[in-house]
C-alpha cells in the first residue's frame, strides 16, 4: 500500500515537473506573448482591488472634488488619490469589454456612438480597460514592476497620475487582434487606423501618439484614447499637439 502511495506521489511530481518544463519551454519561444504576459499580470493584480467590483464606484460620501474632465494629469501632474468622478456608468450591454467596465457618463455616449459608426465600416472594436481607481493603478504598476522593472514607469502611471483615473481615458482593441489589450499591432490593423481618423469625430484622441514620446512621458500607445468633448477634440486633432502641451499652453 505504502509502495503504491509513493508512486501515485513520484507520479504527481513528475506531471507538475513536465507542465514546468513546457511553460518554461513555451515563455522562451514567446518572450513577448501576449497571452503569457496577460496571464502574468492578472495573476498579480490583487483581485481584491480588480474584479470583485459589481456597480459603479461613488465618490466617498460628503466628498466633494474640483472637476478633472480636462486635468492635465501627466507623471508630474496628478489628481487627489481619492478622486472618483461622482457620474461612473457601465458600459452599454452591447460593447464588446473584458470584464466590468466604467466610464463617465458621457464618455460611455460617445464611446457607443463610435462603435456604432465603426460597425457600419465593418470594424468590431472593444474595450479592454476604463475608469481605475488609485488602489487598481497602483496594483497595476506593481504587477508591471515585478515584470518589466523600471521600464514600467514608461507604459503604466503613477497612481494619481493615470488618465484612467479620470473615468474618460480607454484602451481599445478589436476582432484584428483578436480583443488583445494593450498590443502595438492593434495601430496597424483596421480599427486602430480607423480610430486615429475618426476617433475626434466623437471626441476621443490617442493620448500617448508615436513620437511624441519625450514630450508626453509615455511610450506609443495605440491603444490609449481619452474622451475630452467634441469640439477640444477637433481642435486637438486639427493642431496636430499632444494633448499634455495643449493642455499646458491653454492653462487648463
Ligand atoms: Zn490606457
Amino acid at each position: 500500500m505504502q509502495e503504491k502511495i509513493k508512486l501515485y506521489l513520484v507520479g504527481f511530481l513528475a506531471t507538475i515537473l513536465v507542465v514546468f518544463i513546457l511553460f518554461v519551454v513555451f515563455s522562451n519561444l514567446f518572450p513577448n506573448s501576449t497571452f503569457l504576459n496577460q496571464t502574468a499580470l492578472v495573476l498579480k493584480i490583487n483581485p481584491k482591488t480588480y474584479s470583485s467590483e459589481k456597480s459603479c464606484p461613488k465618490p466617498i460620501k460628503g466628498k466633494v472634488f474640483d472637476d478633472y474632465f480636462l486635468a492635465n494629469v501627466s507623471p508630474k501632474l496628478s489628481v487627489p488619490f481619492d478622486y472618483v468622478p461622482d457620474d461612473l456608468i457601465k458600459i452599454e450591454k452591447s460593447i464588446k469589454t473584458s470584464g466590468f467596465i466604467c466610464l463617465r457618463k458621457d464618455t460611455e455616449e460617445n464611446l457607443y456612438n463610435m462603435f456604432m459608426d465603426g460597425k457600419k465600416d465593418g470594424l468590431i472594436l472593444s474595450v479592454t480597460s476604463g475608469f481605475r481607481r488609485f488602489e487598481v493603478q497602483e496594483s497595476i504598476l506593481k504587477a508591471t514592476k515585478a515584470w518589466k522593472g523600471d521600464e514600467a514607469y514608461k507604459s503604466v502611471a503613477l497612481p494619481g497620475h493615470s488618465e484612467h483615473q479620470l473615468g474618460v481615458a480607454v484602451d481599445l482593441s478589436g476582432k484584428s487582434v483578436n480583443y488583445a489589450s494593450t498590443v502595438y499591432a492593434f495601430g496597424n490593423v483596421p480599427e486602430g487606423k480607423w480610430l486615429v481618423e475618426n476617433s475626434y469625430k466623437y471626441g476621443f484622441i490617442l493620448s500617448y501618439p508615436k513620437g511624441k514620446e519625450s514630450i508626453t512621458g509615455y511610450i506609443y500607445e495605440p491603444w490609449h484614447f481619452r474622451y475630452v468633448g467634441v469640439s477640444f477634440a477637433k481642435e486637438l486633432f486639427d493642431s496636430e499637439k499632444t494633448i499634455v502641451e495643449y493642455l499646458a499652453e491653454k492653462k487648463l
